[in-house]
């Protein structure tokens, strides 16, 4: 029922009236209005064809709109509408009742006028009215027409003009009645604003009292009684009731309405959610992927709150709309976590046999280093919980570090990952970053692991040494952990949070020095250490090894490439400076490129590469032979020193000139050396005797040293012995054995020091042809790392102490 309050009443009355009913006599008897008086009986309305309603209580100025279904009040509104268009409405005390009487219908009704008909296809109508007049129902009979209608003798009232009550107690009245309708608003959602603020506006009692019960929700039998009062104050005495129970009523309905929300539980209420939730998903056809990762996770059969914990990620994704950004994060994360070889293991046969068969065939030489690594297996087999068991293999670039790791992988049938360590500096490097984070990723070893695919790789953990750490955390102490294998059973990922078993993984690292890992790191781990290679080594490196690897990396076949053996040697000699082979691989891949042009471009069907040819493809030579002096001269010495590069052959000079006992120092020579030369000056004047030099060269001659840029030395001080023999020399006017080199640090009274990298520069001196090697006798014990090649091509002497050496080194 729809209850629109009239603005213009009076107006839109007269206009209707005009319109229906022109002029008519009963327009002039008319009495409404202010010279209407109390209960004057209207006699057009006496009889009248009425319309009993369910439910529905109009009221005067109220327009109403209801439906008319019985025949005979829609013969009663056909017969109105053939007449004055005035139809009586009056509510029916049982709404049930069918079979009409006097009785079933209330006493007081309204007097209303048809303004709009419609008729439904079923024959039935629906009326617009508009209350015009109360009038109470004396008689309710049917009509004896044709068509017989319901007809009402009524009596209208008019409302009173005065009341019982006075001035104050009206307005007192009306005060309280806002009140409490402000109240009862607040509690019925439909009230509006604009219509509450336009009720609590009005002054006039009578339009207060119309204008809440035109708009308020009240029972129909209070709207009855509200109708059958006629003096203003019992009107709104009563509405007042009315309001107070209504609010009472509507606050306990909130009340029960709260309260059976919240008993409807949250279980409950999450299960309905989600079952919304799953059909919505399912429309959209995410469902699948939902249950793709539940039963992916189930079936991986994982610890419970591992199990637990991916589950509930799944929920949430299933609460988030498809393509927000917290759906990407989650589905990354459960592709992440799902990847992670749980399950996955490699059968692992240890069989030494083999391990050295293949350690053998992958890589020349480093006969040490591949038994210490068999030993190390050989123990990890029999009890693979012992710490310290991890291998670190320690040495120059390029000489073979990575690719051991390698081959131990192999050897044993693990997976192999190898995981640069070289800049690291943040824990979140090794352990993730929380995925909350903005493009967050799992660290390195997790990463490791995705990759390997199995439980029980190798990782080969590259450049330990080049770690380092700054504020954002200790990289070192998170390795420590991964490298434990107490702690490493369940390692934490910042970003996967659940536990990762690591216990099964082989760890190898390497290193270039051990001098830069950190105490508690090296503390964990066993150093092989792996030295660099000889000129004869590298040779057959890349002769059995790299050149092989390389043809068959670029498609080439054996026919259709050859490097002579002086082709090699000439890589070696003047295109690398270098302790491993990784330049020397990197030629000969060089040349295996411009093999593959030349025979694609039809220039030609092989290449052979010797000495004279390889500077036509790889351009001029990069590197010079050392300069060996080839006579013997004075003042001129062959020192042997040792760089990253590995051993040389340093030629050092002594020049005197006239001048008053200075002493110049050019070339690559660092401070450690300068000292090395106060030395050797102050030793040559003890002895100046001896070696018929004039002790007086301090005050008029001047020294100038120099050693040529070549190499920079890294130990300064073994350049003592041949700075001495060089000064020594050049005072004395003997000259100096060019076939003999030396090396080894001094003191003041003459006394010969042990030196390091004996191996590497004997090498470097056999490499050279020289045909003496004096090293301080302090070496002796190193003689074993000493190549057999150079043992047997080389004379040693050991010196105790600089008489020796000079009896050795000059021409005598
Ligand atoms: P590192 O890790 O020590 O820097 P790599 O393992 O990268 O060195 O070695 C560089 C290249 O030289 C690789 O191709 C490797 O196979 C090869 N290589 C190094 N030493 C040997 C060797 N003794 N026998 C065969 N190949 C070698």
């Amino acid at each position: 029922m729809d209850i629109i309050k009239k603005e213009k009443p009076e107006l839109e009355k007269a206009e209707l009236e005009e319109k229906n009913n022109p002029v008519t006599d009963n327009t002039e008897n008319d009495s409404s209005g202010s010279g209407k008086s109390d209960y004057d009986i209207l006699e057009d309305y006496d009889i009248l064809p009425a319309v009993p309603v369910r439910g529905i209580v109009a009221f005067p100025k109220m327009v109403v709109h209801f439906d008319v279904l019985r025949p005979k009040s829609v013969n009663a509104v056909k017969q109105a509408l053939k007449t004055n268009r005035k139809i009586f409405v009056i509510s029916q005390r049982d709404v049930f009742a069918e079979d009409l009487k006097r009785d079933d219908l209330y006493r007081v009704g309204v007097v209303a006028e048809i303004r709009q008909v419609l008729r439904t296809p079923d024959d039935e109508l629906r009326v617009l009215v508009e209350g015009i007049d109360k009038a109470e129902l004396l008689t309710f009979t049917e009509s004896e027409t044709d068509d017989p209608y319901y007809e009402a003798y009524v009596e209208v009232i008019s409302q009173p003009s005065y009341t019982k009550a006075s001035k104050a107690e009206v307005e007192a009245m009306c005060r309280s009645i806002k009140k409490e309708f402000e109240k009862y608003a607040a509690l019925l959602p439909r009230m509006t604003g604009e219509l509450v603020k336009s009720i609590l506006c009005q002054d006039d009692p009578e339009e207060l009292f119309e204008n809440i019960v035109f708009n308020a929700n009240f029972q129909s039998a209070d709207k009855q009684e509200l109708l059958e009062k006629y003096d203003i104050m019992d009107r709104l005495t009563f509405l007042l009731a009315v309001l107070v129970k209504e609010t009472e009523v509507l606050a306990i309905e909130n009340d029960i309405n709260s309260q059976v929300k919240e008993n409807f539980g949250k279980n409950q209420r999450e299960n309905i959610l989600r079952e919304q939730m799953r059909v919505i998903s399912e429309q959209l056809g995410e469902e699948d992927e939902d249950e793709d990762y539940r039963t992916r996770i189930l079936n991986l059969k994982l610890d419970e709150k591992i199990t637990d914990k991916l589950l509930r990620e799944v929920d949430r994704l299933r609460s988030l709309p498809e393509s927000s950004q917290e759906t990407f994060v989650i589905k990354n994360y459960l592709d992440t976590v799902l990847e992670l070889p749980w399950n996955k293991e490699s059968r692992i046969k240890v069989n030494i046999k083999k391990a050295e068969a293949v350690l053998e065939k992958d890589h020349f030489g480093l006969k040490k280093v591949k038994e210490r690594v068999l030993e190390s297996i050989a123990v990890n087999a029999i009890k693979p919980d012992v710490t310290g068991q991890i291998i670190c293999l320690v040495g120059p670039p390029g000489v073979g570090k990575t690719s051991i790791g390698k081959s131990i992988a192999r050897a044993l049938g693990r997976e192999y990952v190898r995981v640069s360590l070289g800049g690291v500096r943040d824990e979140s490097d090794i352990r993730g970053h929380r995925k909350t984070y903005v493009g967050a990723m799992p660290g390195r070893i997790i990463n490791a692991m995705i990759q390997a695919g199995t439980k029980n790789p190798l990782i080969l953990f590259d450049e330990i040494d080049k770690m380092s750490n700054d504020f954002r955390g200790d990289p070192s102490a998170a390795m420590l952990e991964v490298l434990d294998s107490e702690q490493n059973k369940e390692f934490r990922d910042h970003y996967t949070e659940v536990p990762f078993d690591l216990s099964k993984v082989m760890f190898i690292t390497t290193a270039n020095t051990t001098q830069t890992i950190p105490a508690p790191l090296l503390d964990r781990m066993e150093i092989i250490e792996i030295t660099s290679y000889t000129r004869e080594e590298k040779f057959h490196i890349a002769k059995e090894h790299l050149i092989p690897k390389q043809l068959k990396k670029h498609g080439l076949k054996a026919s259709q490439m050859k490097i002579e053996d002086d082709g090699i040697y000439r890589l070696i000699d003047s295109y690398t400076r270098e302790a491993g082979v990784r330049t020397l691989e990197r030629n000969i891949g060089s040349l295996c490129r411009k093999t593959a042009k030349e025979i694609v471009s039809e220039n030609a069907k092989k290449l052979r590469f010797t000495a004279d040819n390889i500077s036509r493809y790889l351009g001029h030579e990069k590197y010079i032979k050392d300069v060996k002096s080839e006579k013997d001269e004075v003042g001129v010495v062959n020192g042997l020193a040792w760089t990253a590069a590995g051993g040389v052959l340093m030629p050092l000079e002594v020049l005197v000139l006239e001048g008053k006992g200075g002493v110049t120092l050019t070339g690559s020579l660092g401070d450690v050396m300068k000292e090395s030369a106060g030395i050797a000056v102050s030793y040559t004047r003890s002895v100046a005797k001896k070696y018929g030099i004039d002790p007086k060269f301090v005050k008029n001659r001047d020294l100038h040293i120099h050693a040529p840029e070549g190499a920079v030395p890294k130990d300064g001080p073994s350049a003592g012995v041949t700075m001495t023999t060089a000064i020594v020399s050049a005072l004395s006017g003997k000259k100096v054995r060019c076939d003999v080199a030396m090396t080894g640090e001094i003191t003041l009274h003459g006394k010969v020091l042990p030196i390091g990298g004996l191996r590497e520069k004997t090498m470097a001196a056999y490499k050279e042809g020289i045909k003496k090697v004096i090293i301080p006798a302090g070496n002796k014990p190193d003689m074993e790392d000493v190549e057999d090649v150079v043992k047997e091509n080389v004379e040693f002497v050991f010196a105790e102490n600089l008489e020796t050496v000079l009896e050795h080194a000059l021409v005598q």
